[in-house]
């Protein structure tokens, strides 16, 4: 144990902590590896990325908070495990909070003027809406020409798209989109991709295990939606072609 006057790094010696890191260090392991598993609902995964990500930090915050430093004793602030230790279950939880809250905010604060509160597409949407059972989203329209279409669903449902998926598409063809986004609403899409996205960041494992449940899975999901209630495949595709075609033009 090294120590100073009035300022103690107790770090590793400790036994105790020793056990409680690698239980919790097992844990994280055991919580991705049922990652991996295909099948695992929704749901769970969210619940798996977040057990694992927590059982992950927990043994920073373990040895980061017996540093027991006074304010006398300043040279402690600039041990780096300390600062470590505090930086990443903090960094952790902004980053939670943002991704859940600040950024969908930000999306629709700036976006209020541009809301869609009739027409066919508010109409169609509403229809869907209550048919899956889920909330009926908010829709925004986003002041850019490129077809451009997301949703979120944390504290609130919302559909975001361009300008020019409005002017590009034909009105089967926006269905379609809507379709698409309304089967991501219903998965809760967003939560998980902002999820997985929190565990490439914060999560080593994750790169080490070859871990890649990525987001294709969930795309399939929604345009086999779209497929579903449309009856056939030539909105789809169409759409797809003119989203890409959008792309090529701009090169
Ligand atoms: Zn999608």
């Amino acid at each position: 144990m090294i120590e100073k006057i009035g300022c103690y790094i107790g770090l590793i010696l400790d036994p105790q902590k020793i056990i409680l890191s690698l239980i919790s260090l097992s844990i994280s392991f055991f919580t991705l590896l049922l990652l991996k598993k295909t099948g695992v609902s929704t749901k769970l995964k969210i619940s798996l990325i977040y057990a694992h990500l927590t059982s992950l930090v927990f043994p920073f915050v373990l040895f980061g908070t017996h540093v027991g430093c006074g304010i006398a004793c300043m040279p402690c602030y600039n041990n780096v495990l300390s600062l470590v230790s505090y930086a990443l279950p903090t960094t952790l939880f902004i980053s939670t909070i943002s991704s859940f809250f600040v950024v969908p905010s930000l999306y629709i604060i700036t976006n209020k003027k541009r809301i869609i509160k009739s027409g066919h597409l508010y109409r169609f949407i509403k229809k869907y809406s209550e048919k899956m059972k889920i909330s009926e989203p908010k829709i925004y329209v986003i002041d850019k020409a490129e077809p451009i279409a997301f949703s979120f669903r944390t504290f609130k449902s919302a559909i975001f798209l361009s300008v020019g998926v409005l002017d590009i598409l034909k009105d089967r063809e926006i269905e379609c989109v809507a379709l698409h986004e309304l089967s991501h609403l219903k998965e809760k899409s967003s939560i998980t991709k902002i999820s997985l996205s929190m565990l490439k960041l914060f999560s080593p494992f994750s790169l080490i295990s070859g871990f890649n449940i990525d987001s294709t899975d969930e795309e399939k999901k929604a345009d086999n939606f779209v497929l579903k209630e449309q009856k056939t495949k030539k909105y789809l595709i169409l759409t797809k072609k003119r989203f890409q075609q959008f792309k090529c033009y701009k090169k």
